[in-house]
């Protein structure tokens, strides 16, 4: 399967090397508006590739996306000082507008996979764009805030991540909420498994979790400057769900009718993802501060969504 890269910076690379080293993809084509900055990613990955994989990796332009069954979109522009949240959000609006019409030009198939942020409202503003049904405009959404929960509270339980079944809902950003109520470890509601355990889940260590899961990107970013292998290998894990038409469960952002009380907005709850995208939504039980929180969470993304000229 060839999978493109528009976006070659820190996230769209991190994303290609791990693609390149879990062996998805057959071909792997890096996009960036500053050519040699694509090729010289493109190299270098290449040159890990013979230790792990035979993953075809080259930098070209949007032609040589031609015959893509997915792109990863992570191409953006940082803040300028002073230039408000909003200013950026507009120019990162313009480069999507370029970006998604100039891929779906050569590959109209292609699943579209926004990682650029903020991204709930990115994968909004691609979806719009593109015209596609909200199911082929998959954000990475929360798909990385969920791993560092279940990292979180597995480490809390003495248990692997993966034997933890937990979701962070809403914004990737400040407004996420992390589902309490409905996780399981194994399949035992959490409080009772870590009743069972001795490391019951009090006040304390859940407050600690919410902010190592809320707080987790600025940590790194005051450390060095930016996050990238992290969601680089989320997206690689979504690109697998896709190329192996998996049916995983992952949370995701895509542009969904309703959640909690607001309509047509982008964030993630989990969703099912196989080769023609996201199949299902859906809706974990929550109670009641959940529900609200999920429900301004929502607000403010669709509130935000709405601000973008395009
Ligand atoms: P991040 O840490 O999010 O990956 P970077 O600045 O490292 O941020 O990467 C963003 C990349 O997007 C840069 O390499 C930049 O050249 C690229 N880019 C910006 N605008 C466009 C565009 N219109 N088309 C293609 N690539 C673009």
């Amino acid at each position: 399967m060839k999978v493109g890269i528009v976006g070659a910076g820190m996230v769209g690379s991190s994303a290609g090397y791990a693609l390149a080293l879990m062996g998805i993809a057959s071909d792997l084509v890096l996009v960036d508006k500053n050519a040699a900055l694509a090729l010289a990613q493109a190299e270098d990955i290449s040159h890990a590739v013979p230790f792990v994989s035979a993953t075809t990796v080259i930098a070209g332009d949007y032609a040589a996306l031609a015959g893509a069954r997915v792109v990863i979109i992570a191409a953006g522009v940082s803040q300028k000082p002073g230039e408000s949240r909003l200013e950026l959000l507009e120019r990162n609006a313009a480069v999507f507008r370029d970006v998604v019409a100039a891929v779906l030009r050569v590959a109209p198939e292609a699943i579209l996979l926004i990682a650029s942020n903020p991204v709930d409202i990115m994968t909004q503003i691609a979806t719009r764009l593109s015209g596609l049904p909200p199911q082929r405009v998959i954000g990475s959404g929360t798909i990385l805030d969920t791993a560092r929960f279940r990292s979180l509270v597995g480490r809390h339980l003495g248990i692997s991540p993966q034997s933890v079944h937990a979701y962070v809902l809403g914004e990737h950003g400040d407004s996420e909420v992390l589902a309490w109520s409905s996780a399981r470890a194994g399949s035992i509601a959490l409080g009772s498994f870590a009743d069972q355990v001795v490391k019951p889940l009090t006040d304390e260590v859940r407050l600690s979790i919410d902010d190592g899961v809320r707080n987790a990107a600025y940590k790194i970013i005051n450390g060095k400057g930016s996050t990238y292998y992290g969601i680089g290998a989320g997206l690689a894990r979504i690109v697998k769900a896709i190329a192996q038409d998996q049916c995983d469960v992952l949370s995701v952002s895509i542009v969904t009718a309703k959640v909690a009380d607001i309509e047509d907005v982008a964030l993630s709850i989990p969703r099912v993802i196989g080769a023609g995208g996201v199949i299902a939504d859906l809706f974990p039980d929550l109670d009641d501060g959940e529900y609200q929180s999920l429900n301004r969470s929502a607000s403010i993304l669709k509130e935000r969504a709405e601000s973008v000229r395009l």
